[in-house]
């Protein structure tokens, strides 16, 4: 009987020879069921270092790792590793192969616990369901993103996009380097300064995958584009035409309110509470929004030149030859530049200041609308984890969810 029940145990648990399971002991007080597993005396073991078979030398105090409960029991594995003698590396403990070394879990354990924090909205609700403490749970994340990590350095990239996020209420910053091509995060660092973006872009990618970027989408930060000029020198790099766009809609928006200000005084309310419609892509207003616009347009407010010059600009990002985009951009800029409307004329500046990366949209066609994507993401995230007690635990918990990662042991 004992026979069929240790082979039993041994092909759950996926063992091979020399190893063998030694003893069962079902605790049904304590609902625990302990399987002590050993290897044969006599029997030559691999050093860990070399793989040659070497005599044993002695054994390690007695250890246990936690597997998949077997019905309601909690089932341990316990053994005490055998440590070899290699005439080339000395005296080494042998890997067990039901778990990885440092860790108090089977594989099998750390691959149900993965599929358990992937399906669980938040890190509190996995804990119960494995019944192991925050730490453990935490630890067991950690290394499935270390193993991920090492597995991805050899993969080809060739599109990123990098952009700044704020956590922790808006008072700190990081910055996050995304995979525009396969839709995932690479990296996460604290801060968004020239330091932090290199070393973002040196830990994110390997060195072959840094060779390989072609291009980076950012937005007009003369942080980011130091960096990317210092660490990527033969990517091109390429503003980000929602933030382009961002800055154009603000510019708007400055030069409503100060017109604003100026009619309210002399008794005119006239664009009162009209700030969402000159912020809106036309097409998504309301009826009647749509009816106001027009009857804005047909006066001569500052606001109305401001936004047709903004709406203008859309048409930049279609053109499929850079000699015609650039002569587009001229006549714009020429426009824009003397409409004297100060907040436009700052940022049509900035645009052209800019060009450079503007114009390579047309080469590239990327943008960071994926990092949106992912942003969101994160947010709920973060929302689920009550706040992060440091920002390694906010970035691994990111790179788990976010980046797509080879994470089973
Ligand atoms: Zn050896």
């Amino acid at each position: 009987m004992i026979n069929t029940t240790t082979q039993h145990y041994e092909q759950m648990l996926g063992l091979t020879a020399p190893w063998t399971v030694s003893g069962i002991n079902l605790d049904t007080e304590n609902l625990r069921l302990s399987i002590s597993i050993s290897v044969p005396r006599g029997v030559k073991l691999p050093c860990p270092v070399c793989g040659k078979l070497c005599s044993k030398e002695d054994y390690r105090e007695e250890r246990t790792w936690r597997h998949l409960d077997a019905m309601q029991f909690e089932t341990i594995i316990v053994c005490r590793s055998p440590r070899v003698n290699c005439p080339k590396h000395g005296i080494k403990t042998v890997k067990v192969p039901w778990a990885d070394n440092y860790s108090r879990f089977t594989y099998l354990f750390e691959k149900f616990a993965i599929d358990v924090l992937e399906a669980s909205k938040n890190i509190t609700a996995a804990i119960k369901l494995l019944d192991i403490s925050w730490r453990q749970t935490h630890n067991i994340q950690k290394r499935a993103v270390e193993r991920g990590m090492i597995r991805r350095k050899d993969e080809t990239i060739t599109h990123v996009g990098i952009d700044e996020k704020s956590f922790l209420k808006g008072h700190s910053y990081a910055s996050i380097l995304n995979d525009l091509d396969k839709r995932r995060v690479l990296d996460v660092v604290e801060g968004r300064t020239i330091e932090s973006a290199k070393s973002l872009l040196n830990t994110g990618l390997s060195k072959k995958q840094k060779a390989g970027i072609e291009a980076i989408a950012m937005d007009m930060w003369d942080a980011f584009m130091n960096a990317s000029g210092e660490i990527l020198p033969q990517a091109d790099i390429v503003h980000d035409k929602y933030h382009v766009v961002g800055y154009l809609g603000k510019a708007v928006d400055k030069v409503r309110k100060k017109e604003n200000k100026a009619m309210l005084k002399t008794g005119d309310d006239t664009l009162k509470g009209s700030k969402y419609i000159w912020l809106t892509n036309p097409e998504n207003l309301s009826k009647d929004a749509k009816k106001t616009f027009r009857e804005f347009a047909l006066t001569e407010l500052k606001v109305g030149r401001a936004w047709s010059i903004k709406e203008t600009f859309r048409h930049f990002w279609f053109y499929k030859y850079k000699g015609s985009a650039e002569s587009f951009f001229r006549r714009w800029y020429f426009w824009a530049t003397h409409s004297r409307l100060k907040p436009i004329i700052e940022s049509a500046k900035t645009i052209k200041r800019h060009f450079e990366g503007i114009i390579a949209y047309l080469k590239h066609h990327i943008t960071n609308a994926v990092s949106e994507g992912i942003n969101s993401k994160i947010q709920s995230i973060k929302a689920n984890a009550r706040g992060f007690r440091n920002f390694q635990n906010y970035r691994i918990a990111i790179l788990f969810h976010c980046g797509k990662l080879s994470l089973y042991p």
